[in-house]
Parts: structure tokens; C-alpha cells; sequence
């Protein structure tokens, strides 16, 4: 008998071996994956992603194993440069958000990890939404309040949008609930701001993780931790990304990184050098007068360098 031929979606997996979601259907089904099916998108770190929408091949409809026979192209995937593997790690695709979560309390603030992933979200061409949680212990006076505060108005001011919330004591949360509803949305974060407090918070007790959580592949001499679906309703999907401490850009060469950081997007190519300027010591230069004026935060700009290093491939760290 032919085996049967349906579409799917990717909630996890590794290099081989996939957990998909069949359309309609509510259990999930485990896959090989068939050669050839991602020639032309096989030069990544890791092949298919949370997210990602195939074509499985199962001989019944109450299969439990698979094979991927088809791979339709990505609407958009969110993606960064693991620097330690040296190439390009899809995180999750077919994304319709990408919400940064960040605390003015502990863990300590980090805005520039902030300005990474919105970075990397305007780069695939995804809405993003920052998540300040922990409200209540700024309230309380725990937290570098003041720091948060400038910072993340900034956020605003350059167009994004900022939500406080507090997953401990429930504010904040039916209006994040009401954004995330109908979405595939990647969480992102540093450890310990509260994401997992979040899901929670969102969806007591029923959030079913369906995908396998911190699942460890070897490929060489280090590991990774890979992104896994948390299924708040059959439409809304949170795709968590655990362990990701370090977040370097993809997808822009260093040129073109004035192009994607907002507000400094409307001064390229008007520094007295143009486009060779390096934004850092030449006369004329139209960043550096920006953030003389304030229109820069120091802290954007001083992101704007590192990202400009990472990119060029002159700095390893961030
Ligand atoms: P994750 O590493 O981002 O998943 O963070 P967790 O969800 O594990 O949270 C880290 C710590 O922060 C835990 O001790 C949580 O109880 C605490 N936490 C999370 N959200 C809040 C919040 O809104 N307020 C307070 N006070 N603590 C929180």
C-alpha cells in the first residue's frame, strides 16, 4: 500500500530525527528524514526547526513513526551565529513574534542582549515585543530601576513595543495572553528573567510542552540546547529557547548593520566619509553627532560597535 502523504509542522528534533505535528491531528508523530528532501538548505548547524512545515509520509493515519518526504519553503526564520560551532543555528520558523523578556531586577539588567534579538527580529523580518517582567520587584525597590527604566524607554521611543508584567502576581499577564493568542511566538531571554514563571503564569497547569525539552545533541566537541514548542492552545504556540546565553546576529554583513538598527537607520551614507565611515573617530560623522545629541542612546551605540565587530568578524565576545 502507498504509505499516505500529509502536511506537518516541526516541534522539535535534532540532526535526523523529528517530533512533528500532523495537521488536524493532536498526537504527535517521530520522523526520519528522507535524503534530499532539504537540499539547498542543508549548509546550517541544524536542519529543520520548530516550526518548519513538511510533508510526511506514514502508513496509517494512527502511525506513530514517519518519514519527511517534503519541505515547503519558510515564511521566515528566526536565527543566530553559533560562534562555537562556527555556522548559522536555526532557532524556530514561520514565526508571527518574537517576544524578549528581560527584568529591570534580578537577573542583573542586560539591554544589549535586548538589542541583539530585536536586532535579529527586524532582521527576519518578525514583530518583536519586549516582556519587562518582574514588575513587582522594582516596585518593591529590588531592582536598577532607574537603568531599566532609560533604557527600556528607548525601546519605545525607537518603535518597539514594551509590556510590564509581573508573573508572580498576575499583572500584565491577560493583556500578554491576549497578544500571544493565535501565534507562534519565540521566547527569548537570559536565563533566570522568568520565562518559564511566564508560560505559566500564562497558562496554569494545562501548558503542555510538546516538543522534548532540553534535548543535548553532540556534533563535534560541543553541545547545544535546542528549541522546543510549549502548546498553549491548538493556534497558539510559545517556541522556548533554552540556553542561549550568548547572541550573535546573522543574516547582514557588517555594512549593513546601520541599516538595521533603527533609529540609525536614516543617517547612512550622510557622514562626511559616507559609507566608509566607521562611526568612530571620524570628523563629520552623523552617528557620533547623534548620540553627542541624545537621538543615540550611548548604550545603542556602544551595541552598534560590538555588533559591528561581531559581524566583521573582529570580536568574540559580546
Ligand atoms: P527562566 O530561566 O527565564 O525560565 O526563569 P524562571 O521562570 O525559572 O524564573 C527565575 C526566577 O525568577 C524564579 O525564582 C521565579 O520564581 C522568579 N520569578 C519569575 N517571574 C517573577 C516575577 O514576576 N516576580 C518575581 N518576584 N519573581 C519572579
Amino acid at each position: 500500500m502507498m504509505p499516505e502523504r500529509i502536511g506537518a509542522t516541526v516541534l522539535s528534533g535534532s540532526r535526523n530525527v523529528f517530533t512533528v505535528r500532523p495537521d488536524g491531528g493532536d498526537r504527535n508523530v517521530r520522523c526520519g528524514l528522507k535524503g534530499k528532501v532539504l537540499k539547498g538548505h542543508d549548509d546550517f548547524y541544524n536542519a529543520l526547526v520548530p516550526g518548519d512545515r513538511v510533508r510526511i509520509g506514514v502508513d496509517s493515519g494512527e502511525a506513530e513513526y514517519g518519514l519527511i518526504v517534503g519541505f515547503e519553503e519558510r515564511k521566515n526564520v528566526f536565527s543566530r551565529f553559533n560562534q562555537k560551532g562556527g555556522a548559522v543555528q536555526l532557532i524556530a520558523a514561520n514565526i508571527d513574534l518574537v517576544v524578549c523578556v528581560t527584568s529591570g531586577a534580578s537577573p542583573p539588567f542586560r539591554p544589549r542582549f535586548i538589542d541583539r534579538i530585536l536586532l535579529q527580529a527586524d532582521i527576519a523580518e518578525i514583530p518583536a515585543l519586549v516582556v519587562r517582567n518582574k514588575i513587582d520587584l522594582e516596585r518593591k525597590g529590588d531592582g536598577d530601576l532607574l537603568d531599566a527604566d532609560e533604557r527600556l524607554e528607548d525601546f519605545r521611543r525607537i518603535g518597539y513595543r514594551v509590556m510590564p508584567v509581573s508573573s508572580t502576581t498576575g499583572e500584565g499577564i491577560p493583556e500578554l495572553g491576549e497578544l500571544l493568542r493565535g501565534k507562534r511566538s519565540v521566547l527569548t531571554g537570559q536565563s533566570g528573567v522568568g520565562k518559564s514563571s511566564l508560560v505559566n503564569a500564562l497558562e496554569p497547569g494545562t501548558a503542555v510542552r510538546t516538543g522534548d525539552i532540553n534535548k543535548k545533541y553532540d556534533r563535534g566537541n560541543h553541545t547545544t540546547t535546542l528549541a522546543s514548542v510549549i502548546e498553549l492552545s491548538e493556534e497558539t504556540w510559545i517556541i522556548d529557547t533554552p540556553g542561549i546565553r550568548r547572541f550573535v546576529p546573522t543574516g547582514i554583513g557588517a555594512a549593513d548593520l546601520i541599516l538595521y538598527m533603527r533609529e540609525f537607520a536614516p543617517l547612512a551614507g550622510k557622514c562626511t566619509y559616507g559609507l566608509s565611515c566607521s562611526h568612530r573617530h571620524e570628523p563629520g560623522c552623523k552617528i557620533m553627532e547623534a548620540v553627542h545629541a541624545g537621538a543615540i542612546h550611548e548604550d545603542r551605540y556602544e551595541s552598534f560597535i560590538r555588533i559591528f565587530d561581531n559581524l566583521a568578524g573582529k570580536s568574540h565576545v559580546d
